[in-house]
């Protein structure tokens, strides 16, 4: 019996989220006093799986054939259910990322298993798992248990664990390679070359002061507003997914589940409600301020320091302060 953590790679290069998985991994072979073992999926995957056995884990699983080169739902799941029959783990868990959604339910399905999705967090009661699930928005948290036997098979929002909280060790994992039987005729999709983001995207994972504004904003010829206040901070903007939706700023400015993931030092946020789709990309901040009208504003919960008002007229009072201090 094992906890098995299922990492994500592309093209040799990690998911952010296996490393948040990886920390939820751990703390939950601890609290069941199982073994964890961590699954590396793809082809020519050596230095991947030596970089993941330096963690804290029992094993590392290498899934390494030619037909996983690139994801495919048919080969993915295959090599994994073999990987499971082998394994016989009691509890599975997967990065909530774009390719989970599409890969962890078919593979629980098949297994006649259900699939939690996108938990922020796992308790144990008596020795089994307890899923915490965000409903409405993130304002109800639900406890998910399930019936049915094992493995149990969920998988982290992200953010939901901390990537840097994963435990290192001095003792290298051992890294086993499974034999995995694929036959390519099975395989019904085929891949095209990945997504190539802009060349001049903007990365706001490195800024350490963000901007950020929502549908508070109300036009896009309000936008220099917030810019002004940007740059009076040297902060890099931002926003939250209506803004780029709507064409006012590029979409690579956009934060939240289907945006980018922040952490900076400061995160202002101006007219954002605070949706957990938004939330999950800026959680990680040091420091949120909160401008917003609606008191009630679910924002408030996780800011720092929150300020009840208009924008437009705190904006200009902010950079009116800032260049007074200059
Ligand atoms: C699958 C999926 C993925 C998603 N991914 C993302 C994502 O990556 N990022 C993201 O942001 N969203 C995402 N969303 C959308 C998300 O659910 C929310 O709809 C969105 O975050 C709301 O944006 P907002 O806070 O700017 O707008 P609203 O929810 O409309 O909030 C606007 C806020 O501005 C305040 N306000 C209005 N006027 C003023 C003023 N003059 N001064 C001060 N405050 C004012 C209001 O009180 C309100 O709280 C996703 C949704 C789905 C279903």
């Amino acid at each position: 019996m094992s906890v098995l953590v299922v990492t994500e790679q592309q093209s040799g290069r990690w998911h952010r989220m296996s490393f948040e998985v990886l920390a939820a991994g751990q703390q939950a072979s601890q609290a069941m006093g199982s073994p964890l073992i961590a699954a590396v999926v793809g082809a020519g995957i050596e230095s991947l799986a030596a970089e993941i056995a330096s963690k804290q884990l029992s094993e590392v699983v290498a899934l390494d054939h030619p037909a996983l080169a690139s994801y495919t739902p048919d080969g993915f799941a295959e090599a994994l259910r073999q990987a499971i029959a082998h394994l016989q783990p009691e509890l599975v868990l997967f990065p909530h990322t774009y390719q989970v959604r599409d890969l962890a339910p078919k593979l629980a399905a098949s297994l006649d298993k259900p699939f939690v999705s996108d938990a922020v967090g796992i308790r144990f009661d008596d020795g089994k798992p307890v899923f915490v699930r965000q409903l409405f928005q993130g304002k109800l948290h639900a406890d998910v248990t399930v019936e049915g036997g094992e493995p149990r098979f969920a998988s982290v929002q992200s953010g939901a664990y901390r990537a840097d909280s994963v435990v290192t060790s001095d003792t290298p994992a051992t890294i086993r390679t499974l034999a995995v039987e694929l036959d390519p005729s099975r395989i019904r999709t085929q891949t095209e070359a990945p997504y190539q983001e802009a060349k001049d995207s903007v990365d706001l994972s490195s800024a350490e002061i963000i901007v950020s504004v929502g549908r508070g904003i109300q036009d896009p010829g309000n936008i220099p507003q917030a810019e002004e206040l940007a740059k009076a901070l040297g902060a890099e903007l931002a926003a939250s997914r209506p803004i780029c939706d709507n064409g006012w700023l590029p979409l690579d400015r956009q934060i939240g589940s289907s945006g980018q993931t922040v952490s900076p030092n400061l995160y202002l946020a101006l007219g954002i409600s605070g949706a957990i789709q938004h939330v999950v990309g800026m959680k990680g901040a040091k420091t949120i301020v909160a401008v917003n009208k609606d008191e009630g504003a679910p924002i408030f919960e996780i800011a720092d320091y929150g300020i009840v008002g208009d924008l437009f007229d705190v904006v200009p009072a902010l950079i009116e302060a800032l260049e007074a201090e200059q």
